[in-house]
């Protein structure tokens, strides 16, 4: 098998032939064919998250350090089963839920393999789908996808799971209520698409980059939000006639936790996913006075993968602008999502990949 990885945190990544494995007790082996790459991904290469005020996680104290490979969105084709792995047949194409728990403990038990403190998420503490081949530890990680276009589907592993998911958390919403999306990136867009999908009208999409803006017009936002303006909390506010009952930042970083969060009515949840870094200081009374709510969303369950490829089969979901490279560019690509020069999501083409 071939995978890029990384020998050096924010050094190019190196493609290299190593042995394919071969799948043991429940294990399935599946031949990547695509896989989608992640803004997060860019943190994991650097070595570390910002915390703000100069502090960092380092994902080194996670135990990945490299060489490594990355890749949290596979999609490809069962190739090989472990003696003991039932449900799925070789030959069928599949997504790969990546977010994998220990398997053992109550929480991955209960199907919430996500909030596992035993983590095995792939392409962060285990082996990633920058590579032909990846190994899944039970079939019941494989969810069927038929019918949705395959690099769309992809992504729908990371970026649309963790929309779904963010979404998941969202208050109960009345007819007045509006909702706004902060980050128009790969997620913002399936996030909107998500929305619309769930019936969700009053959609606010707020970015600083007018082609993120009309992109997300296009995916269905109501209205949009161009947030470089200095009051834009008040616009944002204002737009949603005093009614904005959540907000999902995609972004995670002060600035837009400043759009955000001030602009929610009572009782309304702003809820985080983006890692962009930072930190903020809250001053505690007006949290209880307006009884908000700042939450943290991070990925999904296997069963909120599911729901959302049911979207997309249904054909409810607006894919992604998916733009297809080859894998061998990945360095070039790389440098494109940091200088953020990518609209939506690049996904790797790693069908015809040679030694
Ligand atoms: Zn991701
Ligand atoms: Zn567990």
């Amino acid at each position: 098998m071939i995978s890029y990885d990384v020998i050096e945190h924010g050094r190019p990544l190196q493609k290299v032939l190593k042995e394919t494995p071969k799948p043991k007790g429940s294990e399935v082996l599946v031949r990547v064919s695509r896989s989608g790459v992640c803004l997060s991904d860019l943190h994991i290469w650097d070595g570390y998250f910002a915390l703000g005020g100069g502090k960092k996680f380092y994902v080194k104290d996670r135990g990945c350090i490299p060489p490594f490979t990355m890749g949290h969105e596979p999609f490809g084709v069962v190739e090989a089963l472990g003696p003991r792995a039932k449900g799925v047949k070789i030959g069928q194409k599949r997504i790969v839920f990546p977010w994998i728990g220990c398997g053992k403990c109550a929480v991955c038990k209960d199907g919430q393999d996500n909030y596992c403190l035993n983590q095995k998420f792939m392409g962060v503490y285990t082996r990633g789908a920058y590579g032909t081949h990846i190994t899944v530890p039970d079939s019941k990680y494989l969810v069927d996808a038929a019918g949705v276009d395959e690099a769309f589907a992809a992504t729908l592993a990371c970026s649309g799971l963790t929309a779904y998911s963010a979404i998941n958390k969202f208050p109960e919403l009345g007819p007045r209520d509006w909702v706004a999306v902060l980050g128009c990136g790969g997620l913002g867009l399936v996030a909107v698409s998500i929305l619309k999908a769930k019936g969700i009208r009053n959609v606010i999409a707020c970015d600083i980059d007018p082609a993120k803006l009309e992109a997300a017009r296009k995916q269905g936002a109501k209205l949009v939000l161009d947030t470089r303006a200095p009051d834009a909390a008040q616009r944002l506010a204002a737009l949603a006639k005093g009614c904005l009952a959540a907000a999902v930042d995609f972004v995670g970083m002060p600035a837009t936790h400043a759009v955000a969060y001030p602009a929610l009515r009572k009782g309304g949840r702003y809820i985080l996913c983006g890692l962009f870094g930072g930190e903020i200081t809250l001053p505690l009374p007006p949290i209880a006075q307006r009884a908000v709510a700042v939450m943290g969303s991070y990925v999904g369950n296997p069963q909120e993968l599911r729901e959302v490829v049911a979207l997309a089969k249904k054909k409810k979901l607006k894919a992604t602008p998916v733009s297809m490279r080859q894998a061998d560019d990945i360095n070039a690509i790389m440098e494109d999502l940091k200088a953020g020069k990518v609209l939506g999501r690049v996904v790797l083409d790693l069908e015809k990949v040679a030694a």
